[in-house]
């Protein structure tokens, strides 16, 4: 058994030579740390632009037939610059030129963007004397573009089982046909947790400008708490809800194979930062809510009809109408003769009374509500299932702030409870709720 420690370092922890500094000090300080994931270099500051910006602004100029070289010298000077700083033997030069040239000949977004991850990760292979390993050859799309989980996991494994420390860049992979492929933007996070799998690691790190997740948005509550452990499913329904710090599509290939994933702060590495760790794993820690996130601008559509309850196939016929009109639902909440529907505002704009109209003609309701300017509010918590009073006093905090209370839906796991309230309750109302916890 091999112990192993996959990390993926963002674009702000590898902008400059500074920052690759700080990333070797922390390889160094944990012989376990074998592979290693690069993004292209980020932001140096507010001002600067990430490397992966200015290269679909090539593939745009060459598009557009406009001369790109003014853009492709300043990447080139990015490049030059880190490989004398860190002082690596690498040409540098004779990578940009072909690259150079390849763009200039019409080479795809996907190829051109993909180059900020491979010459970063060249440049840190060599800086950390650690094998290079292009994602070219183990990360695996399929004809239609659609990415190949089955054959990545057998080809990384298979590669990755001879080698004793790899650095794979992030992002990219290809098709059958060699051609390069992206993950969608902030896929640098994907490739990690799919390397980690292959690789069979202990734990999936990655590493970033912050220290984790926060219990809140702190453009609202003041300097919110760390959250220092989460699962799987809270992640999902706190980022449903807007919460992100980490790509999607990066939980589920690590999520399967039981492996945590730690984010980690380059910038503070002695910080612990947030532990993402198995849904059934058991609490270690004795907080009841875990955290707090939400939306703006939803309508909530208000169904009335004496004796729905009995009526067989009413939700359907209901719900038929919205997917005729390619609306997607997020939530429906329902009484004994009343169903409402909670849809973003941003989906109805021109077809809300289309819909109305159709569900008065197929539905016969005996009234119909249209409630917009709506916010929706999760309190998320393992630690709240089966703990009584959790909602009275998420409910209290609210009445003490005077917030009208519009809606509310459990989840049938009990790890959340939503709560409806108008848009200009919205920030109060986080805030009553993180008080009372905290
Ligand atoms: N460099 C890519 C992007 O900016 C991928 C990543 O950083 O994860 O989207």
């Amino acid at each position: 058994m091999r112990d192993i420690i996959v990390a993926k370092f963002g674009g702000s922890s590898l902008a400059d030579s500074k920052q690759f500094e700080k990333v070797k000090n922390i390889i160094e300080d944990n012989k376990n740390r074998k592979f290693i994931v690069p993004s292209a270099p980020g932001k140096r500051n507010k001002e600067d632009q990430k490397i992966t910006d200015l290269l679909y602004l090539c593939h745009a100029h060459v598009q557009q037939n406009i001369s790109f070289d003014y853009l492709f010298q300043i990447i080139s000077d990015r490049y030059l610059e880190l490989a004398r700083e860190l002082n690596v033997d690498v040409d540098i030069k004779s990578h940009l030129q072909i690259i150079k040239k390849n763009i200039s000949e019409g080479a795809s977004a996907d190829y051109t963007a993909s180059r900020g991850e491979y010459l970063n990760g060249l440049i840190l292979a060599k800086y950390l004397n650690y094998e290079f390993i292009d994602p070219a050859e183990i990360i695996c799309f399929k004809e239609n573009g659609a990415f190949n989980e089955e054959k990545t996991q057998m080809e990384v494994s298979k590669r990755l089982e001879t080698i004793e420390r790899g650095v794979i860049p992030g992002f990219y992979g290809a098709m059958p046909n060699g051609e390069i492929k992206t993950f969608s933007r902030g896929g640098s996070d994907v490739t990690g947790a799919i390397i980690a799998r292959g690789a069979g690691a202990d734990i999936y790190e990655n590493w970033t400008d912050v220290s984790g997740f926060l219990m809140a948005d702190p453009r609202i509550v003041e300097d919110p708490k760390n959250i220092s452990e989460i699962s799987y499913r809270e992640l999902r329904e706190l980022s449903y809800m807007g919460a992100t710090v980490l790509h999607e599509d990066a939980i589920f290939p690590v999520r399967k194979a039981g492996i945590p994933i730690n984010i980690k702060n380059t910038n503070r590495p002695e910080d612990k930062g947030t532990l993402i760790v198995n849904d059934l794993d058991p609490i270690s820690y004795s907080k009841t809510i875990t955290g707090i996130a939400g939306k703006k601008d939803f309508a909530v559509i208000t169904i009335e009809k004496n004796m729905m309850n009995a009526e067989q196939g009413y939700c359907r016929k209901v719900l038929s109408i919205l997917e005729d009109n390619n609306v997607s639902f997020e939530h429906m909440p329902s009484g004994v003769d009343t169903v409402s529907l909670v849809i973003a505002q941003s989906q109805l704009n021109s077809k809300l009374d289309r819909i109305l109209k159709e569900i008065e003609l197929k539905c016969c309701p005996d009234s119909i509500e249209v409630h917009p300017h709506m916010a929706q509010i999760a309190v998320v918590g393992r630690g709240m299932s089966r703990t009584i009073g959790i909602s009275a006093k998420i409910f209290m905090a609210l009445a003490k702030e005077n917030i009208n209370v519009r809606m509310i839906s459990q989840g049938s796991s009990e790890i959340n409870i939503i709560i409806g309230v108008e848009d200009n309750d919205f920030e109060r109302a986080i805030k009553s709720i993180y008080n009372v916890f905290n």
